[in-house]
C-alpha cells in the first residue's frame, strides 16, 4: 500500500501472509507455549489461520475481517481462539462495509481489536500477553496516523517486536502461564510472539 490505504485485496493479502509466517513459525510458537503454558500455541494458530484461509469470503474490508474472527473463535480451542478472534471481529466492526481504509481508519480499527482483546482477556500492561505486543505497536500506528503510512507499519511492526522482547522478564498474570508464578519469568510469551508475527505481516503486505 504505496498510497497510505488499505484495499480489499490488500485485507486478503495480509491474512495470507499471516497464515504464511504462523506456518513457517508454527514450532517455535509450539516450544515458547511448552515452557509457559500447554504447547498448543503454534498448532491452535496454524489451524484457525488455515481456516481462516480457506474460508476467505465477503464483499467489503468489514465482511473479510469479520469471517476471519467468526472462524477463528470457532475453529481455535485455546484461549487465543476468542481472543484474536474478536479483535477481527471489532477490527470489522471498525472498519465497516468498505472497499478501503485510510491509514487513521486502519489505526482505529487496530485500536478497536486491541480493545475487544481487553474487554475479553482483562489483560493489563505487564500481564505477559498478546497485549504486550499489540498495545505499542497501535500506540506507534495512532501516533503516525497522518505520516507516511509505509512508514508506520514498519514502525508498529518495530515496536510489536520490542514488546515482545520485553514480555520474557515479565511475570505472567494471565492465561496458562499465570499459573507458573515467578517461573515464568525468563520466558518469551507465545501470544506476544503470534501478534508481533501479525504486525510484521501486515508492514510486508500493507506497506
Ligand atoms: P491456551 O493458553 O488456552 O493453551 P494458547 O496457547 O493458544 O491458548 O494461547 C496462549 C496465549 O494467549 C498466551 O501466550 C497469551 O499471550 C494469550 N493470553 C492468554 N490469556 C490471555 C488474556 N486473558 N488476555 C490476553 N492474552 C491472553
Ligand atoms: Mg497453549
Amino acid at each position: 500500500m504505496s498510497d497510505g490505504r488499505m484495499t480489499f485485496d490488500e485485507l486478503k493479502s495480509w491474512l495470507q501472509e499471516y497464515a504464511r509466517l504462523i506456518a513457517e513459525n508454527r514450532a517455535e510458537l509450539c516450544e515458547l507455549d511448552a515452557a509457559i503454558g500447554d504447547g498448543d500455541h503454534g498448532t491452535n494458530m496454524s489451524r484457525g489461520m488455515d481456516a481462516v484461509i480457506g474460508s476467505l469470503s465477503g464483499e467489503s474490508i468489514g465482511d473479510i475481517a469479520k469471517q476471519a474472527g467468526m472462524t477463528l473463535v470457532s475453529t481455535v480451542g485455546g484461549a487465543s481462539g476468542p481472543l484474536y478472534g474478536t479483535f477481527f471481529l471489532r477490527f470489522a466492526a471498525s472498519a465497516g462495509a468498505v472497499s478501503e481504509i485510510d491509514a487513521a481508519q486502519f489505526a482505529a480499527a487496530m485500536r478497536a481489536g486491541l480493545d475487544g482483546i481487553v474487554a475479553r482477556g482483562k489483560a493489563e500492561p505487564n500481564d505477559k500477553t498478546m497485549f504486550d505486543a499489540l498495545a505499542p505497536a497501535v500506540q506507534t500506528l495512532e501516533m503516525s496516523a497522518t505520516g507516511n503510512f509505509t512508514e508506520a507499519l514498519r514502525a508498529a511492526a518495530e515496536a510489536a517486536d520490542k514488546g515482545r522482547d520485553g514480555t520474557i522478564e515479565m511475570l505472567a498474570r494471565k492465561g496458562r502461564a499465570s499459573y507458573l508464578g515467578e517461573r515464568s519469568v525468563g520466558h518469551q510469551d507465545p501470544g506476544a510472539t503470534s501478534a508481533a508475527l501479525l504486525l510484521r505481516a501486515a508492514a510486508a503486505t500493507l506497506g
